[in-house]
């Protein structure tokens, strides 16, 4: 397999096979008169053989072949940047089409690999402490371009470092784009594409409520879901969804997720903020919200970025935060910060956007206007 193919133009009127699932396939190959086992064959070619020369699909029907060469292609994002830390956390920097750039991170551990993909090019949710939301919003991901990261690491990767879980944790709000995740998530878990495990892929979100239903009922797919605040006035503040969904209709989501759950219980997220959200008080908070619900906890220790204005909470914090949930019986874990070195850290992908929600302008007006207070 070449890296050509990363590169190739896209051809206007041509379709992206990566833009389909297995249903997609079949539908598009019955309109064309070809039996819909064609779809199974083509998958494994695309991700399990790597392959993008149609020539090299030996088992498809020549007339097939030359069908598909004259109407479709196959389109990845291309790699501009890659960075390997320290730890040996890559970084890729992609550039989708339209000049948009977003950014995938890989992180090896002893027994997995872990690959954080993205969702949208930037986000149009305002959480306080994310630099991907001051980067503002431009438009979602086809799928194409979200199992395009999975295709261009693993073919950067190669055989060695294998993913093993999928996080949709990287920039974006993967249930503001629902169909495409969807599909994404699709290929990700079917057998004759990329066959991951339900339990290692998860979808993460800041709690878009009804979208959690549709999901549920749509794939089978772990959940996480970026609490941050035991309370609806500080999750107003912090997670300004909440502001439409607030915690209780949250928590009745959460009830309907662990139903459905590969795994029956669901994550939280629960990033630690200095003096803000990491408090006894808060963390007993917690353990009332959270007594009805089988959960995990993921305590995430804040990952700073300029004019933030927020600060980690401090390591005794955190453990005592883990503390008083752990001795609810709420299992909890403090995750590492992986390659921090080369900012690619939770909530630190800020990856190239050309702002449409104009939030880059806000940002900018409001800092000025600080300023000239202070000043
Ligand atoms: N929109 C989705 C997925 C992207 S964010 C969501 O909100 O879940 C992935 C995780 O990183 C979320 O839990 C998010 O809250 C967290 N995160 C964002 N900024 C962070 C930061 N600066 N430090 C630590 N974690 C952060």
């Amino acid at each position: 397999m070449t890296m050509n193919s990363v590169t190739e133009p896209v051809k206007r009127n041509f379709d992206n096979l990566l833009d389909f699932d297995k249903k997609g396939l079949e539908a598009y190959f019955s309109k064309i008169g070809e039996k819909p086992f064609r779809a199974k064959q083509l998958l494994k070619w695309l991700y399990q053989a790597g392959v993008t020369d149609f020539d090299e699909m030996t088992d498809l029907s020549k007339s097939l072949r030359t069908y598909l060469k004259e109407h479709c292609m196959i389109n990845f994002p291309e790699i501009v940047f890659e960075k390997v830390a320290t730890d040996g956390t890559v970084k890729w920097v992609l550039k989708m089409a339209c000049g948009n750039r977003v950014e995938t991170v890989f992180i090896p551990e002893e027994k997995r690999g872990t690959l954080c993909v993205s969702s949208q090019v930037g986000c149009a949710l305002a959480c306080s402490f994310c630099s991907t939301a001051q980067q503002g919003f431009n438009r979602n991901l086809t799928t194409a371009e979200i199992i395009g990261q999975l295709w261009v690491a693993n073919h950067r990767l190669g055989d060695e470092s294998r993913i093993t879980n999928v996080v949709m944790m990287g920039m974006g709000e993967p249930l503001l784009n629902f169909d495409n995740t969807v599909k994404a998530v699709n290929l990700m878990l079917d057998d004759c594409a990329y066959g991951l495990s339900k339990r290692r892929v998860t979808v993460s979100t800041s709690g878009v409520v009804p979208a959690m239903y549709r999901l549920s009922a749509a794939c089978d797919v772990s959940v996480a879901v970026s609490l941050h605040a035991p309370n609806d006035v500080l999750r107003n503040e912090l997670v300004p969804i909440n502001q439409k969904y607030p915690l209780a209709q949250l928590m009745e989501a959460c009830q309907d997720v662990v139903k459905h759950s590969p795994r029956g219980f669901i994550t939280f997220e629960y990033v630690m903020l200095d003096g803000v959200n990491d408090t006894f008080s808060d963390a007993r908070a917690l353990v009332k919200l959270l007594k009805n619900v089988p959960c995990k906890m993921n305590l995430i220790p804040f990952n700073p970025f300029p004019n933030s204005g927020y600060e980690c909470s401090k390591a005794s914090a955190i453990e005592a935060f883990r503390r008083i949930l752990h001795k609810a019986g709420i299992i909890t874990t403090v995750r590492k910060t992986r390659g921090e070195d080369i900012d690619a850290a939770c909530g630190q992908l800020v990856g190239k956007v050309a702002d449409k929600s104009r939030r880059q302008v806000k940002l900018a007006k409001n800092r000025v206007n600080v300023e000239l207070l202070s000043g």
